[in-house]
């Protein structure tokens, strides 16, 4: 494999495009659409703790919580998304994981 296939290959991994698990996803189909007018559930920004907590009860009754924390874990800082709800965790509780796990 070339060495940018392989390349391409470790980014599409590390974004969990093809992981099976995605399938069984609670968050699976509930991204927002602004000509709606329907918000982003799993994506709260800051500052509305209201909005957080939905967030997380999503994850909280989802199936695959422990797969999708595994692959947050393994997301390097520049590809985690700021302001989204993921496994249950926000962005700066997800940083200061990867913090922690640094030390
Ligand atoms: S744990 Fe949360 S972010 Fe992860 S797949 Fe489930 S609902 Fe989506």
């Amino acid at each position: 494999m070339s060495n940018g296939a392989e390349r391409i290959r470790r980014l599409v991994e590390q974004m969990g495009l093809l992981a099976e698990w995605r399938e069984q996803a609670a968050c699976k189909g509930m991204a927002g659409s602004r000509a709606a007018g329907r918000p982003n559930v799993m994506y709260p920004g800051f500052g509305d703790e209201a909005a957080v907590r939905r967030a997380k009860q999503v994850c909280w009754d989802c199936l695959v919580l422990i797969e999708c924390r595994r692959w947050a874990d393994s997301l390097p800082r520049e590809m985690d998304r700021s302001g989204e709800v993921i496994a249950g965790l926000t962005s700066h509780e997800r940083a200061e994981r990867r913090r922690k796990r640094q030390h």
